[in-house]
């Protein structure tokens, strides 16, 4: 059998503890914003010396790291810019994601970091993308409207690498053409103010003739989930699967990079799924908060189906990080930094970096101190019996609901 090409999972890291879990999780690249100029300002972005060594870390596991540069700026800003570009060339970030002209044409005139067109510049053709070549980009990250077959279409013809998101939130609109954020809520959604405005429930006055229909949240899109439609990605070819989320949870960059890369590892050595891996890989997906998913536009054009709008159902299947294994061996046991309180007796599922969860009953809980536990204490370190195959930096997770 010939080589199976392997696209990139590209993982959201919101800081750089989630690029660490993340990169530990299989995430072949993450994506991460600095300080300024991108457009996650409550994320919880990255210093200059966070991102040193985020770079570092994800470089010494075999891993890339992209920086956003993806908000639209005026003058004032793109002033501020040259200082950043040349620290993101001193620590060699593996590429830059951009949006706006102007940024495009400093990170060129003052360094050789490889450009990545952002999804905010909405391509959606070849003509467009062959421009954005030209200009020097190396990579176009396609609009959310675009199918797999045409990223694989705009790859080939443009010859240029092509970017498309597999998972996450959507947006309603064009990416970097929505306004809704700034007309409703005074917050600009172009320069990383979005207040998510989309989402929120709305009346609609058309002649519908009870209350109950007037009232709808008609413009907020399911979350985007593209696991059966892998083999698409491969067979086009598609460089790098975009994982939207740098707003989410440790839990959620984890489970993401782990899931998406098994799936690949196991397609690039059997050549196709077998529908009960395709199964136990979707309860993993579904342990994550997440609104009902869609395929949205990657195979055919994204409708009304697409809409969530069934907000009575969203919480069936609730999972919460309980914490992170910090150590884990015969003589410390399982030592656990806790993020959420658990009691002793509570099952708890360990996510290990790769296969399916260890089991653990936490009928022996101690402290440090080795003084017994009932109850668990965020913040706190505590200690339960080893169990094989559990490692330091394994997350752990308990069903809420
Ligand atoms: S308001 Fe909704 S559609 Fe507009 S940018 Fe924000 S998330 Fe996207």
């Amino acid at each position: 059998m010939s080589e199976q090409f392997v696209p990139e999972v590209l993982a959201p890291a919101g800081g750089l503890d989630k690029l660490k879990v993340a990169v530990l999780y299989g995430a072949s690249a993450v994506y991460v914003g600095g300080q300024k100029f991108g457009l996650r300002t409550a994320a919880d972005n990255f210093t200059l010396d966070e991102l040193t060594e985020g770079v570092c870390f994800a470089h010494a596991h075999g891993s890339k790291v992209y920086v956003v540069l993806n908000s639209f700026l005026h003058d004032k800003d793109l002033s501020e810019l040259p200082e950043f570009v040349a620290h993101l060339e001193a620590i060699k970030v593996d590429a830059v994601i951009v949006s706006d002209l102007g940024v495009v044409q400093t990170v060129r005139d003052l360094s050789t970091i490889p450009i990545h067109v952002s999804t905010q510049a909405s391509t959606l053709n070849v003509e467009a993308a062959k421009l954005w070549k030209k200009m020097g980009a190396t990579r176009i990250v396609l609009g959310r409207e675009v199918s797999i077959k045409e990223a694989g279409i705009i790859k080939r013809q443009a010859g240029v690498e092509v970017e498309l998101f597999i998972h996450g939130s959507m947006c309603m609109a064009y990416s970097g053409n929505c306004v809704i954020s700034n007309f409703t809520q005074g917050r600009d959604s172009n320069r990383g103010g979005c207040a998510h405005s989309c989402r929120f429930e709305y009346s609609l006055d058309m002649g519908l003739d009870t209350e109950e229909k007037k009232k709808a949240f008609f413009m907020s899109s399911k979350d985007l989930e593209g696991l059966r439609v892998l083999p698409e990605f491969i067979k086009e070819e598609i460089d790098s699967l975009k994982i939207e989320g740098r707003m989410k949870s440790h839990l959620y960059a984890g489970t993401m990079s782990k899931v998406y890369s098994e799936a690949l590892k196991y397609y690039a050595q059997n050549g196709n799924f077998l529908s009960d891996d395709l199964v136990s890989w979707e309860a993993e997906l579904s342990k994550v908060s997440h609104r009902s998913y869609t395929k949205a536009s990657l195979v055919e054009k994204a409708d009304a189906t697409s809409i969530f709008n069934e907000r009575e159902n969203s919480n069936e299947n609730e999972w919460q990080m309980l914490g992170t294994v910090v150590e884990a061996n015969a003589k410390a046991g399982i030592v656990i930094e806790v993020r959420n309180a658990f009691n002793q007796g509570d099952l708890l599922e360990i996510v290990p970096f790769l296969g399916p969860a260890i089991l653990i009953n936490a009928n022996e809980i101690v402290d440090l101190l080795m003084r017994p536990l009932t109850r668990t204490k965020p913040t706190t370190l505590v200690r339960l019996p080893y169990r094989e195959g559990v490692l330091a930096q394994h997350l752990i997770r308990q069903k809420v609901h």
